[in-house]
């Protein structure tokens, strides 16, 4: 299966509802308020935020008296969706940090990280800094055995700043050219979950230069806009390069995409279209925007 077909299976429960309300606008040319209520309805649903949604039902208004309906939705839902900056050199020792709550996809992500990197011929390290979770420790140690990544994992309770010092240490011993730094998503309280990775990405930058180079926020795309304020946390304890959309399979939230970049600051880099390896996509503005319209 072709990234594409993936992406369009992902995004196929949000574009049933699109269509429903899509349809009589793209084949109808005297558009009736009624008609256009309809269409704004279905993008709330569908999670494009109110903002968006009333944006594209001017824009749809526009072409009443002669125009393309389905050419404005398209360079409407186009416009709000900017592709993330991907950085355009590699540190080596490159280290990528993933952030974000628990149950969001951080470990799953950070295991289909190790494998993109594996297939690009890179060695990989692979740390588990959220110490207090065992079970994410022995998943990430699958995912690492399966696409032949290192994985350092320290003991119980560990300092997570004292694992990341050893784990960069021991990348640029060991020629490591990818760190993929797992760090937790629950503590006693939000702001020492804050404050322990904000000393995170101090800590890495003593260690290596510029590190750490990226860091991805990984954003449930199940859990709709909620989702997104606690996703806008994040922005105070470390620099965000971009965000991860998990769970793209499992929505008719699918929409969800358009409110990042003015929420969170940066553009969606990868979005999970499933559980296994191949299901992390680069994303493609395009391409998603096509996907919600098909
Ligand atoms: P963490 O707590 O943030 O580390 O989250 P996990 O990586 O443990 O993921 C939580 C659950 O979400 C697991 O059951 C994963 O298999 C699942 N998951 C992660 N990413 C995706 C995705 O893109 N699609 C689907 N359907 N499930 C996902």
């Amino acid at each position: 299966m072709t990234a594409l077909s993936r992406l369009l299976r992902g995004l196929g429960r949000t574009r049933e509802i699109l269509a429903n309300s899509l349809r009589p606008v793209f084949g109808s040319p005297a558009l009736d308020a009624a008609t256009l209520e309809e269409l704004e309805a279905a993008l709330l649903a569908a999670d494009l935020g109110p903002t968006l949604a009333a944006e594209v039902v001017a824009a749809v208004r526009r072409t009443a008296r002669g125009g393309d309906a389905r050419a404005a939705v398209r360079e409407a839902l186009r416009a709000a969706v900017p592709a993330a900056v991907v950085p355009a050199a590699r540190a080596t020792p490159h280290v990528v940090f993933v952030v974000g709550v628990n149950g969001g996809g951080k470990t799953t992500t950070v295991g289909k990280l190790a494998a993109r990197e594996r297939a690009a011929g890179r060695k990989v390290l692979v740390v588990a800094a959220d110490t207090f979770r065992a079970a994410a420790v022995d998943q990430l140690e699958r995912w690492a055995e399966r696409s032949g990544a290192e994985l350092i994992r320290a003991q119980r309770g560990a300092d997570p700043a004292a694992v990341v010092f050893d784990a960069l240490r021991a990348a640029r011993a060991r020629g490591a050219e990818t760190v993929l730094v797992d760090t937790a998503g629950r503590l006693h309280t939000k702001s020492d979950l804050m404050a322990e990775l904000a000393k995170l990405v101090r800590v890495a930058g003593r260690e290596v230069p510029g590190a750490p180079h990226e860091v991805l926020l990984v954003v449930d795309a199940t859990t709709g806009q909620n989702g997104l304020a606690q996703a806008e946390e994040f922005t105070r304890a470390a620099p965000l390069s971009g965000v991860v959309l998990t769970k793209l399979d499992g929505t008719a939230k699918g929409g969800i995409a358009f409110g990042i970049q003015r929420r969170i600051g940066v553009g969606v880099r990868y979005v999970g279209v499933g559980e296994a390896v191949e299901d992390l996509l680069d994303f493609d503005p395009d391409a998603y925007v096509e996907g919600l319209l098909a």
